[in-house]
């Protein structure tokens, strides 16, 4: 796996499916993606996770949200089954930001859960709907999502394996709103700072009933 910057990252599944998820268009200040893969992810259509133009290849795009409603996505892709849960970009009812879709990724061995830019804590109806959750990308930057500590909750209501932070602020956007994943990070005894670069999703090397916070890098 591998993080692209915000909410984008690139995944492959056992059985070769290459995943990008909510990549960001051109304007956003990280290096831009131009990944050939097979199936694109978007939580909703906003710029900062729509930019699916500079992506190769032709990937099938799998978009969570059409108008004001979460559509219910459910598509297998070789061995990976795709399905949305409905959720809000805010917490006043999606009046301010609208709808957001959590993507639910099960492969063989994994299931993988991205929030988008979710903007609430969730309740035990959304929670039993994600179901089982093996690796949790969450955004922790608060302002246009949940902050480091509705986070926490969100994290601790999933009980991932590992949970791995997004959407924070980082030297390459640092004139943006949000926060860094300092607060986040504080919430958990089991923190580790990924490198750049591609990284390992070993689920054996962590030991059950923990969680383990990882915080990527660019
Ligand atoms: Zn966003």
């Amino acid at each position: 796996m591998r993080w692209l910057g915000h909410a984008a990252f690139s995944l492959v599944s056992p059985g070769g499916v290459r995943i990008v998820t909510d990549p960001f268009d051109e304007t956003v200040p990280y290096p831009p993606i131009t990944l050939e893969c097979d199936v694109v992810t978007v939580s909703h259509e906003h710029f900062d996770h729509n930019g699916v133009k500079g992506l190769k290849g032709s990937p099938r795009v799998l978009r969570a949200v059409e108008g004001k409603e979460v559509v219910p996505v459910d598509v297998t892709v070789g061995d990976v089954r795709f399905r949305t849960v409905p959720s809000l970009h805010d917490d006043e009812g999606g009046t301010k930001r609208g709808p957001n879709g959590i993507f639910v990724m099960e492969m063989p061995g994994m299931t993988v859960v991205h929030l988008g830019d979710l903007g609430h804590a969730l309740d035990e109806k959304t929670v039993s709907a994600i179901g089982h959750c093996d690796v949790l990308l969450v955004p922790v930057g608060g302002y246009y999502t949940i902050d480091g500590k509705t986070a926490a909750g969100v994290v601790r209501s999933l009980r991932p394996k590992v949970a791995i932070a997004m959407h924070f602020k980082t030297d390459l956007i640092k004139d943006w709103p949000i926060s860094g994943p300092e607060v986040f990070e504080a919430e958990f005894e089991k923190v580790k700072k990924l490198p750049p670069g591609e990284f390992e999703v070993d689920l054996s090397a962590v030991p059950s009933g923990e969680i383990e916070v990882w915080i990527p890098a660019i």
